[in-house]
């Protein structure tokens, strides 16, 4: 009780399993008395593109546009316009984001993407060497739950394509630990599309009983040897 809970979701159709997932999500969290705000950012129509009108105000370098450094000074400056900014305040206030989409390319959607390069900016989601461990959004767990087209095997060390570590890699060290994030044991709905009614059924329960006890977990090490 009392936890906030921030969900980035990005999914076009509310019936899809994504949304399912998302709404399990929004009515057990909300059960124990978290404070649960959704980003639906297909319905917001977010954003995705990194862009010099993400900065109100003038450049430093109008000559030459570097994203990067534009975009931390406009957060130093108070110059990042509204929709950055407005996700920023959600993040800063949450104590665990959780990331809800269909695998895009062994990643997330573009749109999703989009949200990371604009809204986890330097000086606010890290600043090299406040990176990794010392990421200035340490203080904060991060949690993927995500589904995919092919089946569990697929994602195996023998499947077609390979262990889903290597996938994991990139989203949960290159991202989110990088900004500080302690990582939770990701959730995987695998080839939803391809299971039973029955069977779908099972998973958004055991998501449910898992986001029961969510409190209790610890971080994993997403680090590999
Ligand atoms: P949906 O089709 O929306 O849902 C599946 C089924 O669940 C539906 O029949 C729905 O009615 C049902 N359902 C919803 N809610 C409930 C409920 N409460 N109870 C019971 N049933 C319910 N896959 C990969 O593996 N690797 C990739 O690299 C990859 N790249 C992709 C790239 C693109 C551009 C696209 C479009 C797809 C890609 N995919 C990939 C496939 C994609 O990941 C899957 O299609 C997606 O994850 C399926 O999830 P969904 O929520 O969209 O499924
Ligand atoms: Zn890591």
């Amino acid at each position: 009780a009392g936890k906030k809970v921030l969900i980035i979701y990005a999914h076009q159709e509310p019936r899809s399993m994504n949304g399912s997932l998302k709404n399990t999500a929004v009515e057990v969290l909300s059960e124990q008395g978290c404070s649960v705000t959704v980003s639906d950012l297909y319905a917001m129509q977010f954003k995705a593109t990194a862009t010099r009108s993400d900065i109100t105000g003038n450049l430093c370098n109008p000559k030459h546009f570097n994203y990067g450094v534009e975009t931390r000074e406009a957060f130093r400056s108070g110059n990042l316009c509204k929709d950055i900014a407005e996700e920023q305040k959600k993040v800063q206030e949450a104590n665990l984001v959780i990331f809800q989409f269909p695998l895009y390319w062994f990643s997330m959607p573009a749109i999703m993407k989009g949200w990371l390069d604009r809204v986890l900016i330097q000086g606010f989601a890290h600043n090299y060497p406040q990176c990794y461990d010392a990421g200035l959004l340490k203080d904060k767990l991060a949690l993927l739950s995500f589904t995919t087209g092919g089946t569990e095997e697929m994602f195996s060390k023998e499947g077609d394509s390979g262990d889903v570590k290597y996938l994991l890699w990139p989203l949960q060290h290159g991202m989110m630990h990088y900004c500080g994030f302690k990582i939770l044991t990701p959730e995987i709905t695998f080839a939803p599309e391809y299971v039973t009614e029955n069977r779908r059924k099972e998973v958004l329960t055991s998501w449910a009983q898992r986001l029961q006890n969510i409190w209790n977990e610890k971080p994993i090490i997403c680090t590999p040897p």
